[in-house]
């Protein structure tokens, strides 16, 4: 028991942190819905890093959020100069709106 979780502005970003507390035993986890920085120092689960961005997106819909684009994504990891997201973690349709400048057409 006693689990705490509150939004505070993220130490990294400035975004929208969700930090965990819990009394029994110890421990603190860490997840922002911004830049994707997470960190966990209960016993067998420590841990830091950059989460992609479907893995935020996930964690902004179970809280009600809207997703982030990559593009988002990208400019923030460029001010924080964290790692630059792939290509390959867009959303399929802006993902194509990259690879795909001129508008398919199916009509021959
Ligand atoms: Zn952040």
């Amino acid at each position: 028991m006693g689990t705490h979780s509150y939004v505070d502005a993220c130490e990294i970003c400035g975004g929208h942190a969700n930090i965990n507390q819990s009394t029994r035993p110890p421990s603190t986890s860490y997840e922002c819905y911004d830049c994707g920085w997470w960190e966990a120092d209960q016993e067998g689960y420590e841990g830091s890093g950059f989460i992609i961005l479907s893995e935020i997106n996930d964690l902004r819909n179970e809280n009600g959020m809207d997703d982030l684009t990559h593009a988002e994504l990208l400019a923030t990891r460029i001010r924080i100069k964290g790692p630059i997201p792939s290509p390959m973690e867009a959303h399929y349709a802006e993902y194509a709106s990259v690879i795909n400048r001129r508008p398919a057409s199916r009509d021959p």
